[in-house]
């Protein structure tokens, strides 16, 4: 059956950042969509996600992903309800996640789409706990640095996406201690009071390496690092012999003109036998499933507590984002396009 033809708004990307990025390098697109073809779907976007990895691609040379590009609409995780469909395998009414977000409508592949099961959780959360960012949290904490019962565990940007889920994760896996990093008092308060952390840190209010030094007087075992710069540094000071790191982020830098340079005491890693090891999560999206069943009878039954930061409409995306990069956010950052 032939669909309705759609004029659809997107984001394109206008120019290029020279460090932090600006409103005015995004700009607001009409445009009408192709009918989609056999084998693909069109989706009315209710949901999208902006992340911090994105800042990587508005530069002119390669992130791990290739550049968005000059004057063309970004992309990035999205979800949304499939309202026409040449593929019988994803049909008219199914709820599907897939990549092409910063735009209301999309017409994709089937084979690019996901199912998402709405029963098992709140459509949305798998753009947060249920997607890349609780992903990336599970595969921090069993596989890259395994939290063993009775551990200390630090965990920086620890009121964001990937932080608030590993919190709790830390916990549920047997930590004994865990402490986080936030910036602000707000943030701080409630990481202990929300979010289970035993500790938190405010990284604006005092030296970071006191402070955590006086968190975790005996040393920390666990290091999740969502920051760079001067948390890996304090982190590094803090670890005990045998210590393990989750290498995930480094958004301290992420607006940085020239390359960021290396933590100045590496040698911890030597003297105090320290694996550090780097999550890549599109590495691991074969535990998907494993981590949808565990996180959604989590959500279900309480005991893993999520926030989300929502802002309306497609034309706020950018602010949204630009929001994300300087800590607007609590829990993960979400755009909401349209109520299903
Ligand atoms: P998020 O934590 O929800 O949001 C980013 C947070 O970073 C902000 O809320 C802000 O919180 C904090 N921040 C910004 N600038 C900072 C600075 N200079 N120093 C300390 N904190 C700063 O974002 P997310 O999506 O969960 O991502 C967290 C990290 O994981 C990012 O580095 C991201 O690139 C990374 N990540 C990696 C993978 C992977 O596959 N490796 C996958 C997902 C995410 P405050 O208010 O506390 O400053």
């Amino acid at each position: 059956m032939a669909s309705p033809r759609i004029v659809t708004r997107e984001i394109h990307l206008a120019s290029r950042p020279d460090g932090e990025p600006t409103l005015d390098q995004f700009a607001l697109v009409e445009r009408e969509l192709p009918e989609p073809a056999p084998g693909q779907i069109l989706v009315r976007n209710t949901w999208m996600s902006v992340d911090p990895y994105m800042r990587g691609r508005m530069n002119a040379g390669p992130s791990y992903n290739p550049p968005f590009r000059l004057g063309e609409v970004m992309e990035g995780s999205a979800l949304g309800e499939v309202i026409a469909s040449r593929d019988a395998a994803v049909p008219v009414g199914a709820t599907v996640t897939h990549f092409q977000g910063w735009r209301e409508h999309a017409v994709l592949d089937a084979t690019a789409a996901r199912i998402v099961d709405t029963s098992l959780a709140p459509a949305p959360a798998y753009l947060g706990a249920l997607g890349a960012t609780g992903l990336t949290a599970h595969v921090a904490l069993t596989e890259a640095a395994p939290v063993r019962p009775g551990d200390t565990v630090l965990i920086s940007a620890a009121a964001g996406a990937v932080g608030s889920v590993a919190g709790q994760l830390a916990r549920k896996l047997g930590a004994a201690t865990v402490i986080g990093t936030a910036g602000g008092p707000d943030k701080t308060a409630k990481l202990v009071s929300d979010f289970g952390f035993d500790i938190a840190v405010d990284y604006r209010a005092g030296s970071l390496h006191n402070q955590i030094a006086d968190a975790a007087p005996e040393g920390i075992d666990v290091y999740l690092d969502n920051v760079g710069g001067d948390h890996l540094e304090a982190a590094l000071d803090a670890a005990r012999p045998g210590g393990r790191f989750a290498l995930v982020g480094a958004i301290s830098g992420y607006n940085a003109t020239e390359p960021v340079p290396g933590p100045r005491n590496l040698f911890h890693a030597y003297t105090r036998e320290l694996t550090l090891r780097g999550v890549f999560v599109p590495s691991h999206y074969h535990r998907w499933p494993e981590w949808i069943e565990k996180a959604a009878g989590w959500l279900a039954d309480g005991s893993l507590h999520t926030e989300q930061t929502v802002v309306e409409g497609l034309d706020q995306a950018p602010a949204a984002f630009l929001g994300v990069l300087r800590g607007a956010n609590i829990g993960k950052m979400l755009v909401h396009l349209a109520t299903r």
